[in-house]
């Protein structure tokens, strides 16, 4: 059995859905994994806060167009007129609960409920199209087998033992659609995990299943080796490892969420990133891949600050930075990067909503400088430490840019490279016109 994700874009209209139906259609046994709309999950994110702050009228609008929106697209996607009457009653049935939540008090749990609706209402159209096309297929309510446990943390035992009891009472079907994103949390209520995070979804019930392997559509083929949207010319990259896959999400690469690839890596399954636009175009499958000796793709993060601590103490001394990590752990602000020298230390962090307690705590131990506004940028690819010249290719293409801070040696798959913002686009050119 497959799994196929299906991101907003590819469900974005009645077209994309009629689109995204005929390649599942297409593939057979499978597990279907469908994101909201697109704009659904903003969409609802803004509904709900204007209820907390209190403007009632104008959340009660933008519920209303949001229903229209869907009453359109249902039309335009069902021509048989019972499941267009049954489309037409859920939809009611839908918007009557986003209403209700109007009239009461609004915290994090009404919040999570609101944008659990975006995933309930696009995965509703689809398993009524899909039953219109006479294709053998179920709807499973995600909410019945995705777990998180009270750490925020996805419960893969729980979602494993769950998922397979709600397929072996719904036995026989060759398409099991069910919702990404959405899941429960430890206390029962209905919980996300996270923006982005179907792809989340689609890697954990892959594991879960055993599945041979996981889809990511998308309307891009596959990752590719720079950014397109500040270099020319750049292409698919075919294959990469699990661990470059995650280097180059977590720094950048927009089409994968990064907690996507850990499931996927443990249970060994291939994640292949396809494009709905362009089917038959090869994308970028992922997987343990063996060592290629190769540079393979570039990506960028903005909005990093770097934070120097230097102090003379560090001089010969032990429980330095320890004592630098435990003010960052305090408040729960992860590092991205690091680097460090005899009298210092640099790290960076891209969440800035504790950075002058940080501050304020790190100059007990030191001088502190903070530099804002810098990029990271990624190289990905086998980069162990035995292969010879890799890391002077890349430093040398940015030989006249100005660099903050470089890491090498942390895993065997990036080298990540901290300079100035203004500084991005040009050295993400350099780097393509010299390592590719
Ligand atoms: N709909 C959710 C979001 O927009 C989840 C997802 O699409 O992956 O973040
Ligand atoms: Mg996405």
């Amino acid at each position: 059995m497959k799994v196929m994700k299906f991101g907003g874009t590819s469900v974005g209209s009645a077209q994309r859905m009629k689109n995204m139906v005929s390649l599942v259609a297409a593939a057979g046994n499978v597990t279907v994994v469908l994101s909201a709309m697109s704009g659904t999950t903003n969409s609802l994110i803004g509904i709900s806060q204007c209820i907390c702050d209190g403007e009632l009228a104008n959340a009660a609008k933008q519920i209303d167009d949001l229903e229209q929106k869907y009453i359109t697209t249902a039309d335009e996607l069902l021509d048989n007129k019972e499941l267009r009457d049954i489309a037409q009653s859920a939809l009611n049935k839908y918007f009557a609960a986003l209403r209700t939540y109007l009239d009461k008090p609004h915290g994090i749990k009404e919040s999570k409920e609101t944008v659990a609706y975006g995933e309930k209402l696009s995965t509703m159209l689809v398993d009524l199209y899909m039953k219109q096309c006479g294709l053998n297929s179920i709807l499973l309510d995600a909410t019945r087998f995705m777990k998180i446990n009270k750490h925020g943390e996805p419960d893969l035992d729980y979602i494993r033992e769950n998922l397979k009891a709600v397929i072996k009472k719904n036995p026989g079907f060759d398409i099991y659609l069910t919702q990404g994103f959405i899941c429960r949390n430890d206390e029962g209520e209905i919980d996300n995990l996270q923006r982005g995070g179907s792809d989340y979804t689609a890697s954990l019930i892959g594991a879960a299943i055993n599945a041979d392997e996981i889809q990511i559509w998308t309307d891009i083929d596959g990752m590719h080796n720079n950014d397109p949207r500040f270099v020319e010319g750049t292409s698919p990259v075919s294959e990469l490892h699990f661990e470059e896959a995650a280097e180059l999400a977590y720094f950048g690469a927009k089409i994968l969420h990064p907690t996507c690839v850990l499931p996927a890596k443990h249970a060994n399954i291939p994640v292949r990133l396809l494009n709905t636009m362009k089917p038959e175009a090869t994308g970028t499958t992922i997987f343990n891949a063996p060592s290629t000796q190769s540079i393979k793709a570039v990506a960028a993060k903005d909005n990093i600050t770097a934070i120097k601590i230097k102090s003379s103490h560090m001089l010969l001394a032990y429980g330095f930075l320890r004592k630098v990590f435990e003010i960052f752990e305090k408040y729960h602000t992860p590092i991205d990067m690091i680097t460090t020298s005899e009298v210092g230390v640099s790290v960076t962090i891209d969440n800035e909503c504790c950075l002058s307690e940080i501050v304020s705590e790190l100059s007990e131990l030191g001088d502190v400088t903070v530099d804002r506004d810098m990029v990271i940028i990624c190289v990905v690819g086998d980069l162990q430490w035995q292969n010879r010249g890799f890391e002077a290719e890349v430093v040398n293409a940015l030989k006249d840019i100005p660099v903050r801070m470089i890491s090498y040696g942390g895993s065997n798959y990036n080298i990540s490279i901290l300079i100035q913002k203004a500084d991005k686009t040009d050295a993400l050119k350099l780097l393509s016109q010299h390592l590719f």
